[in-house]
């Protein structure tokens, strides 16, 4: 019997959750538990209709690490599978350690007050996972998770050493909505501010934050502007796979984002730092969030698709060749499979595969690890039978900015 317990009922803990259920010979029980138990059992209503599976719905503060070890007493999952927010990381992998279950998440620790994107915290809870005989996997989303996996997959498979990294993250995505954010508008805009940085010849060399722009066709979207940004995988992958001379991130964005955040930033709404108002303190970023469309709430109206991958130049058997691993993921198919648009199904389909790999043991380990410290393979074969289809092809050259 594999029981997960699942916490976080947003967009990618809902996908992630759907096709678990798709799974059951692996999934064979599972819990859903996350602050509003409302959104868990709405989730677990769509579950039973799509696959006729019953998933049992908890309520949980993740922040409250006492309510936390009770519930994974009392579910007594063999894995914990963090899809709440970043700010919960910590607490969650605390709760694991205290009951001794195994934890998964698809993004790093963050602390509330700054936006940091780094993995310090979470790597100084290797020796205690360690010692106690446990696994923590963190990052099995796209981006962290399958780009990372791309990457030691092109050196296991298509070179013997990569020199450049390049991921490029591409949402040609259509909500119809003047300005809204495809996952959690606080964490996506804390990214999209952040200084760009990237990984050049062992330092990081820093840009401010979209300054550096390239146009590129992707295949199946077409022309798109992508931007220079820091992104969290890049710190796990310059240590893991330090060969690598240089690693950049792009992410697309439309004219029409860019100038409503512009605005937006200007006028202070996406300060993360609180500001008093009406005798009370509150978080611009915070009151932003409020106020736009729920990530979940986009998935009936976005068309389009979106198109990630990495492109790696590096040598094979001496002679210098480029490689570029994507995955086209469809919004409208991916909204008629699971009920969530492509953004949140291309995270949380690789959250299931991760939690899949660890439940049957494929995946093993004592300790914390980044996803590309584990083997490619399986996780490469079953993105391409549950839903997310890859293509590799060889390119003339390295690119050429
Ligand atoms: P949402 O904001 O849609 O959902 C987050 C969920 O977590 C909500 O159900 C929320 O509950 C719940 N939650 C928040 N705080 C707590 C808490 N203290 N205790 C219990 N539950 C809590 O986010 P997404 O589904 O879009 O994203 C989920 C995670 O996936 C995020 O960490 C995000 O950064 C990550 N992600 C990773 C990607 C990748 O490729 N690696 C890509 C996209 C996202 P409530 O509704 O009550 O607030």
């Amino acid at each position: 019997m594999s029981k997960v317990l699942v916490i976080g009922a947003g967009g990618v803990g809902s996908v992630a959750v759907h096709k678990m259920a798709m799974n059951a010979p692996i999934f064979s029980e599972i819990a859903l538990a996350s602050r509003t138990k409302a959104k868990c059992d709405a989730i677990a209503e769509s579950v039973l209709a799509r696959t006729g599976q019953t998933i049992t719905t908890h309520a949980i503060d993740a922040d409250d690490v006492p309510a936390t070890v009770a519930l994974i007493r009392q579910l007594e999952p063999k894995l914990v599978v963090n899809l709440a927010l970043p700010y919960q990381d910590l607490h969650i992998m605390d709760a694991c350690l205290e009951v001794g279950v195994n934890y998964m998440d698809t993004a790093n620790y963050e602390p509330r007050e700054e936006a940091k994107f780094e993995y310090k915290w979470q790597w100084a809870y290797h020796d205690r996972f360690k010692e106690a005989g446990l696994m923590a996997l963190l990052g099995s989303g796209f981006d962290p998770g399958v780009t990372s996996v791309f990457a030691t997959w092109l050196k296991k498979h298509k070179l013997d050493t990569i020199r450049t990294l390049d991921i490029l993250d591409c949402n040609g995505g259509d909500h119809g909505q003047p300005f809204a954010t495809n996952f959690n508008p606080e964490i996506n805009i804390r990214e999209v501010t952040a200084p760009a940085r990237h990984w050049s010849a062992g330092k990081w060399v820093e840009t401010p934050a979209m300054a550096i722009k390239q146009e590129f066709a992707f295949e199946g979207v077409g022309p798109k502007n992508m931007y220079l940004m820091y992104h969290e995988e890049l710190e796990s992958l310059s240590k893991h796979l330090p060969e690598i001379e240089r690693i950049r991130f792009w992410m697309t964005f439309g004219d029409a984002y860019i100038q409503h955040l512009t605005v937006l930033q200007n006028v202070g709404m996406t300060r993360i730092d609180p500001v008093m108002y009406e005798g009370r303190e509150i978080v611009p970023l915070q009151f932003l969030k409020a106020v736009l469309p729920e990530p979940s709430s986009l998935g009936a109206t976005t068309k389009g698709k979106t198109n990630i991958g990495d492109i790696a130049t590096g040598f094979k058997d001496s002679e210098e060749r480029t490689f570029y691993i994507y995955q086209i993921c469809d919004h409208e198919e991916a909204y008629a499979e699971t009920g969530n648009q492509a953004v949140s199904y291309t995270t949380g389909v690789p959250a299931m595969i991760g939690a899949a790999l660890m439940l049957t043991g494929v995946w093993s380990g004592e300790g914390v690890f980044n996803i590309e410290q584990l083997d490619p393979d399986p996780y490469m074969d079953m993105l391409n039978s549950q839903g997310l289809p890859w293509q590799v092809k060889e390119l003339g050259g390295p690119l050429g900015f």
